[in-house]
């Protein structure tokens, strides 16, 4: 985390709400029990900090952590976090060794990383969860492969190279009748992988969407990501109206007043920390308690029309928050830039300090 010193050049920066995750994951957890919640926190932890979040998320009822790659488990587990973790893309320079050795699970989803776990030489099982393909089409075994992956993995188990503990696969969130196809799919997949022998201690289908609306697909645990930073998965709601709230809050300082009619002032944040550049038109930010709109993104500033307020070098303005204070959501803000919650957050760039409060 990055000191931010009153002397120094003022620095925009991205406020995380802990108490606000915390909130948020206890909240989604009840909803889903006696399913338990995979806290997602890939990508940094969707922009909030790996570490930080990993830990309020684990304290506020999450049992496990999704983490994309094995690198970022080694951090948790050098970090002192024993829960388990879920790893699942893997490329050729993956180090299956460490993976398995920091006993991080693994997603598999084809042959060959079968072969890289059996030639990897841990001195452990290899912990897998088996991912089949039901029409999303993104990093599974499809229905034809399934069958030979199976069997690969129970061969693998009966000679004490891999432990199978999972079956799982991932929801395109499309529409309700094709996910209600794709959990039938999942089903018979299942069927079929128990009938070639394997056993599953566990069985996971849902991200946030389908864990909130989707009860039949909660399973063992629900994969939450972007519930859990506090925004709606789907269209047709916010985040609030779920009872979730914005972990983070982005803030910067102004740098500059222009006095004339109306006041201009720019803004220490620009592009390059993650500012999106489309939508201007219709963005505005909150300065000393008033919607100010957006006139211009540059690399490292944007200005904004500050009208007859009274603006000052040092005055903080607010692009995104909770909402609670009158500024706009991330949600808000995705829909002017026509983007979503996630890339707001995610994109905001690793120069911007994070700073923990709650
Ligand atoms: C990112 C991700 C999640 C979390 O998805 P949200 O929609 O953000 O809840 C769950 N599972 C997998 C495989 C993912 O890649």
């Amino acid at each position: 985390m990055t000191i931010v010193d009153a002397v120094a050049e003022p620095l925009p920066r991205a406020v995380i709400d802990l108490a606000a995750l915390r909130h948020n994951v206890a909240h989604l957890t009840r909803l889903i029990a006696p399913a338990e919640t995979m806290l997602a926190v890939k990508a940094d932890a969707y922009g909030h900090g790996l570490l930080p979040i990993a830990e309020a998320g684990l304290q506020a009822g999450a049992t496990s952590l999704a983490v994309l790659e094995i690198p970022a488990g080694l951090l948790l587990r050098h970090a002192g976090v024993t829960v388990p973790l879920l790893a699942w893309l893997h490329g050729q320079d993956t180090d299956w060794r460490a993976g398995i050795e920091a006993d991080i699970e693994l997603g598999v989803s084809a042959a060959w990383q079968l072969d890289a776990i059996a030639a990897a030489g841990a001195d452990r099982p290899a912990v897998v969860h088996l991912k089949v393909d039901t029409g999303l089409s993104r990093n599974g075994a499809t229905r034809e492969e399934w069958p030979g992956l199976v069997e690969s993995a129970v061969d693998l188990q009966r000679r004490g190279v891999v432990r199978i503990r999972a079956a799982w696969s991932h929801l395109a969130d499309a529409s309700i009748t094709a996910d209600a196809a794709a959990l039938a799919e999942f089903r018979a997949a299942v069927a079929e992988a128990e009938a070639l022998g394997a056993r599953f201690e566990a069985l996971h289908l849902a991200a946030s969407s389908a864990g909130i609306r989707m009860p039949e697909a909660r399973f063992s645990f629900v994969r939450f990501g972007i519930a859990a930073y506090g925004f709606s998965p789907f269209d047709d709601s916010t985040g609030a109206e779920l009872g979730l709230i914005p972990v983070m809050r982005l803030e910067a300082p102004v740098t500059e007043v222009h006095v004339g009619g109306t006041a201009r002032a720019r803004l220490g944040i620009g592009y390059a920390d993650g500012v999106p550049t489309l939508g201007i038109a219709k963005t505005s930010v909150l300065l000393n308690g008033r919607r100010c709109p957006v006139v211009e993104v540059a690399a490292d500033s944007m200005l904004v029309d500050a009208g007859r307020s009274r603006v000052e070098l040092g005055d903080t303005a607010i692009l995104f928050g909770p909402g609670t204070a009158g500024e706009p959501t991330a949600e808000q803000y995705a829909d002017w830039a026509e983007t979503i919650a996630d890339e707001m957050v995610t994109g905001v760039a690793a120069r911007v300090p994070r700073v923990y409060v709650g």
